[in-house]
């Protein structure tokens, strides 16, 4: 690990499990910090803003702040800086609606009632952007897929079916977004979240050092190992979330390197 000056993790089943630290992760990202090595978080979870997950990683006992956060929120703000959609419907939390929020795009779920959308076919918006929703119900699955059969394009902040958490795994936004793609029959257009590979390729253009110098820690090989391969970085499979070494080898792509805890990794 000592050739890697850049460390991008993912958060669930890597730092912590619901709201407990994975045992070692603090130690080692503090022992990174002494070295004088970079660290970053990239999460797909877009109910959360970047600083509300830097509080989260500080109060478990590593000081951090909202520029070393990498989310599919934050990747969406970028996004729509680029574009010009006027009007969207939110299918999601916090962090997703603040991405909406800075572009200036106009939320039309938030000024027009859901049963006067699903009654009436001339209301229709630029983007249909959904994440995990964790109070959706079922007129706002109806809504969405209205409204994207009405054109709307389909954007999504991350396709990850489920979150670990302590009793077990919960829908994520992938689980979610599956019932709006199931009904309309309309698939997503944009993801921002890994696999994509948009986040790290931002980072390592903005920190302008070579791509060997970058390394992806994740345990999930679908989203984060994919990710990093996608972005052409090396890459580490934990096995305290979501994967086995088993899973692993069933993908047609292999992480770099593939460790029980982070003791391992300070070896
Ligand atoms: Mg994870």
């Amino acid at each position: 690990m000592n050739s890697y000056s850049v460390h991008i993790f993912d958060l669930d089943g890597v730092i912590y499990l619901g709201n407990t630290a994975i045992p070692h992760a603090i130690e080692y990202l503090n022992h990174l910090s002494i070295k004088g090595d970079k660290v970053y978080f990239f999460t797909n979870n877009s109910s959360k803003t970047r600083l509300s997950v830097a509080e989260k990683i500080s109060k478990l006992g590593y000081t951090t702040n909202e520029e070393q956060i990498i989310s599919s929120s934050s990747i969406a703000n970028e996004y729509f800086a680029t574009k010009n959609y006027k009007s969207a419907f939110l299918f999601g939390e916090l962090g997703a609606r603040n991405a909406l929020f800075d572009n200036g795009i106009q939320i039309i779920n938030d000024s027009i009632p859901l049963e006067t959308i699903l009654d009436n076919d001339s209301i229709k918006c630029d983007i249909v952007l959904a994440g995990i929703f964790r109070t959706a119900t079922y007129s706002h699955v109806a809504a969405a897929s209205l409204l994207l059969q009405r054109g709307a394009k389909f954007i999504v902040t991350n396709t990850d079916p489920s979150i670990p958490i302590e009793r077990g795994l919960f829908p994520g936004a992938g689980a979610m977004i599956k019932a709006i793609e199931t009904a309309s029959g309309i698939v997503p257009e944009i993801i921002f979240g890994k696999p994509s590979p948009i986040g790290i390729l931002s980072l390592i253009s903005n920190l302008n050092l070579p791509e060997t110098n970058f390394i992806m820690y994740g345990d999930r090989m679908d989203t984060d190992i994919l990710c990093g391969y996608n972005a052409n970085i090396s890459t580490a499979l934990m096995l305290t979330g979501a994967m086995t070494r088993e899973d692993a080898n069933s993908y047609p792509f292999k992480p770099t390197y593939i460790y029980n805890n982070f003791l391992e990794c300070m070896q």
